[in-house]
């Protein structure tokens, strides 16, 4: 889910997304398909194609993803018999032969530059040296077609000898192969080694301006300190942050999460004049703060579906937590973060005017998840903080959310509401009751509630 915020004449595009079409399953059948992708070098020139093997003859293979009919010019089949169309009555983009002839192994030449894609992550994230992040959830094929079961995607990434592949944290040479799942991950090929530090394992563009290079490499770490302090630490593997650059005519910055994975893009000339900038600085730490949160919430570092209209949760929480984050490690941002709370608000209220929660995601209206959301968490902090006489707070509510999800709670609304039962707190459940209803007037009058809730 992608939202786009207006602020000075930055175009600040902050993104994430959880599982969409994943149902939980304890059973998963394996892909017939295998997905092979390779990159090569020719006259200096990058040449990167995917090539799909299939067992059985198939009459055509259609894609997991379809966010929109990108694949139909980006991707050059290798073969003049075959092409990728737009169906529109299913939605989604089809690889078939314009002869008719069954599909056994199909080639395509990509197209390797960045690609915003609305509702889903950047198939590729050019770095300045050449490097590459790849979304591997990009590749996802099936036979004929996708079912709710398909869940193992079995892929093959092979790079020149000068170049390494950076899988789940691990440095590979020449080719590797796995079984991807859920979303899929981000890969990176190219030449740079990783920073391996306490926290993460790093691939910072070395394109990127000084201070920001700095700040990957310094606020990031302490972030995810202040988070693992406030909330329960992260288990498994150490996340991995890809942060690239290319510096294009664009106005764009991408972020986004995956299970152990930041990723940050950004597509704009401006770096290094803005790089200075209190402004675009305070908005960077902002960013950062919030693609850290959301590492720590429970649904997203499980790769759990997430209703559309529930985003209020994850993106209003992951947004007052980067607020709080600014707040208690940087000192001289209490202004932005408050006037970025203030302008939450109003945007919130204007938003109302128009949509609901429930349908804002249909009507262009995302970004109410982060500001009406982030005053819904804002209320909750505070009541949950005076209720108890400040022995606990929103950390400890969510502390208390990734319990239960690791115990098999189901990640969303439901049951982080029913932690706030026991606080005895009427008031705010019925204005966040009312703040989520379908009429206009209650809505708004829930969120002015919640709003007075802090004064
Ligand atoms: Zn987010």
């Amino acid at each position: 889910m992608s939202h786009a915020l207006k602020s000075l004449n930055t175009i600040f595009v902050v993104f994430f997304l959880s599982a969409l079409l994943v149902a939980s399953s304890t059973v998963s059948f394996a892909s017939p398909i295998s997905a092979e992708l390779q990159k090569v070098v020719l006259d200096d020139k990058p040449e990167w194609t995917v090539t799909y093997r299939l067992d059985k003859p198939a009459e055509q293979i259609v894609f997991l993803r379809n966010p929109d009919r990108s694949r139909t010019t980006r991707w050059l089949p290798q073969d003049s018999d075959i092409e990728i169309a737009y169906d529109d009555a299913s939605h989604q983009e089809v690889v078939r032969s314009q002869s008719g002839k069954p599909l056994t192994t199909v080639t395509f030449l990509l197209t390797p530059t960045y690609k915003h894609l609305g509702k889903d992550y950047a198939p590729f994230s050019p770095f300045s040296d050449g490097g590459n992040a790849i979304h591997t959830g990009r590749l996802f094929a099936c036979a004929n077609t996708c079912s709710e079961e398909d869940n193992e995607w079995h892929l093959t990434l092979t790079v020149p000898s000068d170049e390494h592949i950076v899988l789940n944290g691990k440095v590979a040479q020449k080719s590797v192969s796995w079984i991807d799942n859920n979303d899929g991950r981000n890969v990176y090929v190219g030449k740079q080694q990783p920073i391996i530090t306490e926290n993460v394992v790093a691939l910072i563009d070395a394109g990127l301006p000084e201070s920001i290079k700095v700040s990957l490499e310094e606020d990031i770490p302490k972030i995810m300190a202040f988070f693992s302090h406030s909330l329960n630490s992260l288990k498994g593997e150490k996340p991995m942050l890809l942060a690239s650059y290319a510096n294009v005519d664009d106005h764009s910055t991408q972020g986004g999460t995956l299970p152990n994975q930041i990723f940050m893009h950004w597509n704009r000339q401006d770096l290094d004049e803005q790089a200075n900038n209190r402004n675009f600085i305070n908005q960077t730490l902002w960013f950062f703060a919030h693609e850290v949160a959301h590492l720590y919430q429970p649904g997203n570092t499980d790769g759990v579906s997430e209703n559309n209209e529930q985003s209020w949760l994850h993106e209003g929480n992951a947004d007052y937590f980067a607020a709080l984050a600014m707040n208690f490690l940087y000192e001289d941002t209490s202004s932005y973060v408050e006037n970025r709370t203030i302008r939450a608000f109003e945007s919130c209220i204007e938003g109302l005017e128009q949509t609901t929660l429930a349908n804002a995601y249909k009507t262009g209206h995302f970004n109410l998840y982060y500001s009406c959301g982030m005053i819904m968490h804002r209320a909750i902090d505070n009541v949950v903080q005076q209720k108890t006489f400040g022995e606990e707070s929103l950390f400890t509510v969510w502390q208390r959310l990734q319990k239960a999800v690791s115990k098999g709670m189901p990640p969303g609304t439901t049951t982080f509401l029913t932690l706030l039962e026991p606080y005895n707190a009427p008031e705010l459940m019925k204005a966040i009751n009312d703040a989520t209803r379908n009429d206009a007037l209650k809505a708004i009058q829930g969120i002015e509630a919640l709003y007075q809730m802090n004064q």
